[in-house]
């Protein structure tokens, strides 16, 4: 079976772009921070792109590539609450 069997290209088109649409509805510009490595915690990183509206960085240290600055958790929780926002296969809620 090939990929694109299981994943139509027209359904994967879709998907993504109803991705970017909730992207941009549902996370807010001005609360993003910063944040550390997520591999080894180093501080210091090199802006590489921006996909609808989210920066990517890359560690100067380990080189791991990573989104940041980054939104709140809080609105992370909003949106998978948020039933306005388009889903497509399982939904996931953080444990507290
Ligand atoms: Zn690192």
């Amino acid at each position: 079976m090939r990929e694109h069997e299981i994943r139509p290209e027209a359904l994967l088109k879709k998907y993504i772009e109803l991705s970017s649409q909730d992207a941009q509805k549902c996370f807010q510009n001005n609360s993003r921070q910063l944040i550390q490595c997520i591999a080894c915690d180093n501080l210091k990183t090199s802006f590489q792109f921006e996909k609808d509206g989210f920066g990517y960085v890359q560690c100067n240290n380990c080189k791991t590539l990573f989104q940041s600055p980054r939104p709140p958790i809080s609105e992370f929780e909003a949106f998978i609450g948020n039933q306005n926002h388009h889903v497509i296969g399982p939904k996931f809620s953080f444990q507290q």
